[in-house]
């Protein structure tokens, strides 16, 4: 069985694309089969995982506008076994694309169904938006990893996050979970992280891992190597981190 998880909160900046480069890349290590699904016009997960602009023939747009199979799509990483569909610029006006076509809402997922035996876990990276494109997400998933900020105002806007997992379940996908909230970017020196952690944790109760990404630099740094921070730094306390959270994860899955 493969188990397909969005990473979704339609806030910017708040770890999803880190978290999906990275537990995809540490989900790999540990022995499974991984894709990342970039559907961010950004690409972050794109270059994050050492893929560059020009060796990209077709990416997720021409699978969702033009019908592109996605075995055409899917390119292998420097990593062993991840691969990634890559995403591009091209993407940014799929949204306004999609909106008068036909089963707008599946394509994501009739497209993964062709594939998604070949591989343990999906990933799919979403963009900062509870639009179309992030309903295609949640529609073609299992379930929904949610990064949360360790920040002011980190559950500001989850209420409508939730609003719209609910929307898909009621007309698309019944049995869409939530994987579970993955507190980023946390600063264990300060009471606001405290504050938040404890926020949080009365907020989502056992949905939230234990595990806590904290606040590294090496994890910034990291993308613009190309790199997960398991190859990038792997004695750093982010690579750490985020192996703890791939071990959360499969533990979770009975693995
Ligand atoms: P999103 O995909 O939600 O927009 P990103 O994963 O791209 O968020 O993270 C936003 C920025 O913060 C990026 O520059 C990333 O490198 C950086 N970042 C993410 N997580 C951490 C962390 N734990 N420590 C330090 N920097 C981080
Ligand atoms: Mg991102």
């Amino acid at each position: 069985m493969t188990d397909v998880i969005a990473l979704a909160n339609q806030k910017g900046g708040v770890g999803k694309t880190t978290t999906t480069v990275n537990l995809g890349a540490d989900l790999a290590t540990l022995g499974n089969r991984v894709l990342i699904v970039d559907v961010d016009a950004q690409g972050n997960a794109t270059s994050g995982v050492g893929i560059s602009k020009a060796d990209i023939q077709k990416d997720i747009y021409d699978v969702l506008i033009n019908e592109a199979p996605l075995a055409d799509v899917i390119m292998a990483t420097q990593h062993e076994n991840l691969d990634i569909v890559p995403a591009t610029i091209q993407l940014s006006g799929a949204e306004i694309e999609l909106t008068p076509q036909m089963a707008r809402e599946i394509r994501l997922k009739q497209a993964l169904e062709t594939v998604k035996e070949q591989y343990d876990y999906v990933l799919i990276d979403c963009p900062p938006s509870l639009g179309l494109i992030t309903i295609n997400a949640f529609t073609a998933s299992n379930s929904i990893l949610i990064p949360v900020q360790s920040e002011y105002y980190a559950l500001e806007g989850l209420s409508q996050l939730l609003n719209t997992i609910a929307l898909v379940r009621k007309h698309f996908n019944a049995d869409l979970k939530i994987e579970g909230v993955l507190l980023t970017m946390y600063d264990a020196r300060t009471n606001l992280g405290a504050q938040v952690n404890k926020e949080v944790r009365d907020y989502f109760k056992d949905s939230v891992y234990d595990t806590v990404i904290p606040r590294n630099v090496r994890l910034s740094e990291a993308p613009s190597y190309g790199m997960p921070i398991s190859d990038y730094d792997p004695k750093s306390k982010g690579a750490e981190c985020y192996l703890n959270l791939a071990k959360e994860v499969l533990a979770a899955h009975g693995g």
